[in-house]
């Protein structure tokens, strides 16, 4: 029977493509998954190192399916962690067998290594020691996607020096992807809505100035939108936010503007090593919002890093309750080893940290009910995800709320449905089923 391998992925969307291609290697290398971690020949824990919390969840699951998985199993710890902390965990970490990097993918040693990448390595079989770079674990091939949407990641690592962020020292400098490998993976992926992710997708190209360029993710949302129904794009830098990338935005099916803005506070946000102010941003929002009236948005906000005051706390509220964003995550700053922030003086205490962000999030659980109830009555086009679970374009994947839809729609379809009820971020489409119980609304740092 061929080995059976199981991957368990945490963090953020961008680790999920990563799985998704990982998975898509091991089963062109003839191994089969398995959903039941204690039958799989190879565990393979997908970490995330964002932040402490994270960190230890990633530590827990390690330990947990270390326990769970069959005598001979192996357990291969990557992504963020195994890059960033690679040496520590190699020391600390008996229970893994493998720990790769980025660098370093899987590799079942059935047929040729032709992708070198090391995971389901079995007794008897050689190990491939070359590391491939990480750039070619984004161009790999992917499966048909499981759900009608799908992530496509199309660059990786950022040239930006954001206080708070080490993204940038352990994914390295921007590495945009080809159009061309891009839109391979859309025609693969065979989805309805393509959810175009990168650590900074606005400045997509300008890694590569002689084939792509800054301002090159217009025509590659231009391109994508030609082949599928639904475009969104996730995290966009509010610097490069230009006029013609709101046009391909409002072009693409999908009027939805997330933007990373993390603060308003002017002098705040250059302690924060970042563009921008408040003002700008409900510059811009305005005129987004004039040229599209449904026009949806989300933003993410840093509370409580180093040198915030109350006032920088008072213009954020200000913002949040003047801007009216549909959809507001809000962080908890948290000090990360090699970022600039992290021997900044003035740091904040954790308990004015708590309550600065129960304040922001209450006062944006309010907004965001009062937008979700405006739309009862409204006629809206959904996607429909799963039976009875749909979403229109105000709703990303796995990071928004969703619509309740009658379970007779079937999966992978567009329908317009008629919004009766609104049940804080969820929505209710008549002759929707009674609580299923499918709610999401959960909050995403992106
Ligand atoms: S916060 Fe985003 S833009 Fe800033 S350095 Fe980190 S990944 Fe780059």
């Amino acid at each position: 029977m061929a080995s059976r391998f199981y991957v368990e992925t945490l963090g953020c969307p961008k680790n999920e493509v990563d799985s998704e291609k990982l998975v898509g290697t091991l089963l062109a290398q003839g191994l089969t998954a398995t959903d039941d971690e204690t039958q799989a020949d190879v565990v393979v824990v997908n970490t995330c190192a964002f932040i402490e919390e994270a960190r230890k969840e990633s530590i827990d699951t390690i330990l947990a399916l270390s326990e769970r998985r069959k005598k001979g199993a192996r357990l291969v710890v990557t992504g963020c962690m195994a890059e960033r902390y690679g040496d520590e965990l190699r020391a600390n970490l008996p229970e893994a067998d493998q720990i790769a990097g980025f660098g370093v993918a899987i590799e079942s040693g059935v047929t040729a290594p032709a992708t070198a990448v090391t995971l389901g390595r079995k007794p008897g079989i050689a190990l491939t020691a070359q590391p491939v770079p990480s750039f070619d674990l984004l161009n790999l091939p992917r499966p048909a996607s499981r759900t009608p949407w799908a992530y496509v990641k199309i660059a990786e690592g950022c040239d930006r020096t954001c206080g708070f962020c080490a993204i940038p020292s352990f994914r390295g400098p921007q590495r945009s992807r080809d159009v061309a490998s891009i839109l391979r993976e859309v025609d693969e992926l065979q989805a309805k809505e393509i959810v175009l992710v990168a650590q900074d997708l606005a400045s997509y190209g300008k890694d590569r100035p002689e084939e792509l360029g800054a301002g090159s993710i217009v025509e590659l949302v231009r391109q994508v939108s030609a082949k599928v129904p639904r475009t969104r794009l996730l995290y966009l830098y509010p610097s490069d936010l230009s006029d013609e990338l709101i046009d391909a935005i409002l072009a693409s099916g999908v009027p939805y503007f997330d933007l990373s803005l993390q603060h308003v506070s002017k002098a705040h946000l250059r302690r924060m090593r970042r563009w921008g102010d408040g003002e700008r941003f409900l510059k811009r929002i305005a005129d987004i919002r004039s040229r599209e009236a449904d026009a949806t948005f989300r933003s993410n906000f840093i509370v409580g890093y180093p040198g915030e005051t109350e006032d920088d706390h008072d213009q954020l509220l200000s913002f949040v309750r003047e801007a009216s964003l549909d959809w507001c995550g809000f962080f908890e700053y948290s000090p990360e080893e090699g970022t600039y922030a992290v021997n900044l003086p003035d740091q904040v205490p954790a308990g004015l940290m708590h309550e600065r962000i129960a304040e922001l999030r209450e006062l944006q659980d309010a907004i965001t009910a009062s937008k979700r109830d405006e739309l009862i009555d409204a006629v809206v086009e959904v996607l429909v995800d799963e039976p009875g679970v749909g979403r229109s374009h105000r709703e990303a994947p796995q990071i928004d709320g969703i619509i309740r839809v009658p379970t007779a729609l079937a999966v992978g379809s567009f329908a317009t449905v008629r919004i009766a009820d609104a049940q804080g971020p969820d929505l209710v489409a008549e002759g929707a089923d009674a609580n299923d119980g499918s709610a999401q609304g959960a909050d995403h740092a992106g």
